[in-house]
């Protein structure tokens, strides 16, 4: 079996082949196939369970990933997201208010109803595609390694708004790389000091030194977050006295049950939003699909119909 970082390495070079040789070709890829590619060479390292037979599968599908290691697991919905680039306009598909009930607000609903963050998975073409625009990640050369893996980025769909993200340094600055996601990052949490008043030391720790595996993952989804709140004008929400949950701190439940409640210009409170999925395991469907001990047909009967299947990441314990 091939390491977590091998597969996923491997998924991107491959995705990469693919959106090369349709640009050589004058044929645009699409989300579909590359969400395959991803997929299936992932898989051979991760578990992957889907519901649907391939020809009943619509694009705009979204996949459960489930990110585990041995003390703690993390849970998106990922939807797929393919970039197109005018000249130095970069632009994404994100369905955002067009209609009521539009393609972001279900990612949104289901990513809730299933206590999961919702995630977009960004498809960012080749390196020439993108006109190499230079990543902020210790970017010296054109064809820079954090350059290359940016072909397949995550945000979290909370920052997806296409009135903002419409270039290459806002897309770059609120996503990162796939193969980047659980390795301790040099960047540093952005934390507006008002903030920090009244919250649990516990959680200060946790933001404030560099994290790998699951923890790490969790992580650099608050971060981005956190870096787009601090450039956001509206004050810090009044904390809401803490409320102590039945069964707060239990060892399957929250990582984190005492949250802060500022919703920042979002109106969502994105602390509950991005680390209510980080728990001590993972739901009881994960722990089956982990064991070998499950029947698909019986977990997607307990799923969304929007939900394509279900990804189960082990990673390893030290990143
Ligand atoms: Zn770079």
């Amino acid at each position: 079996m091939a390491t977590v970082e091998t597969a996923f390495r491997r998924a991107r070079e491959h995705s990469v082949q693919h959106m090369a040789a349709c640009e050589r070709a004058f044929l645009p890829w699409g989300e579909t196939a590359v969400t395959e590619i991803v997929i299936s060479r992932a898989a051979t390292a991760v578990s992957v369970v889907p519901f649907t037979q391939p020809a009943e599968a619509t694009s705009g599908a979204d996949w459960i990933w489930w990110w585990v290691d041995a003390d703690s697991a993390y849970g998106m919905l990922v939807q797929a997201k393919r970039l197109t680039v005018h000249e130095s306009n970069w632009r994404f598909d994100f369905g955002y208010r067009t209609t009521a009930g539009g393609q972001e607000s279900i990612l949104r609903a289901t990513a809730a109803s299933l206590n999961l963050v919702p995630v977009y998975a960004l498809y960012l073409g080749t390196g020439g595609y993108r006109n190499w625009e230079p990543c902020p990640d210790d970017h010296r050369v054109m064809r820079c390694t954090s350059c290359v893996k940016r072909s397949i980025s995550l945000m979290p769909a909370l920052l997806a708004d296409p009135a903002i993200v419409n270039d290459s340094v806002t897309t770059y600055e609120r996503s990162v790389a796939l193969e980047e996601l659980w390795k301790p990052s040099s960047t540093r949490t952005l934390l507006i000091p008002t903030l920090v008043e009244d919250m649990d030391p516990e959680l200060i720790n946790f933001l404030l030194t560099p994290q790998s595996g699951v923890r790490q993952v969790a992580k650099s989804m608050i971060d981005q977050l956190l870096r787009a709140r601090a450039g956001q004008f509206t004050a810090v929400s009044p904390s809401a006295p803490s409320i102590v949950r039945s069964g707060g701190h239990d060892r399957l439940g929250p990582v984190f049950p005492d949250l802060p409640s500022d919703s920042g210009h979002w109106g969502v409170p994105y602390f509950q939003h991005a680390l209510e999925p980080l728990r001590h395991a993972p739901p009881d469907y994960v722990l089956e699909i982990q064991s070998g001990e499950f029947d698909a047909d019986e977990v997607a009967s307990n799923m969304p119909d929007d939900v394509t299947g279900v990804i189960v990441v082990r990673l390893p314990q030290n990143g």
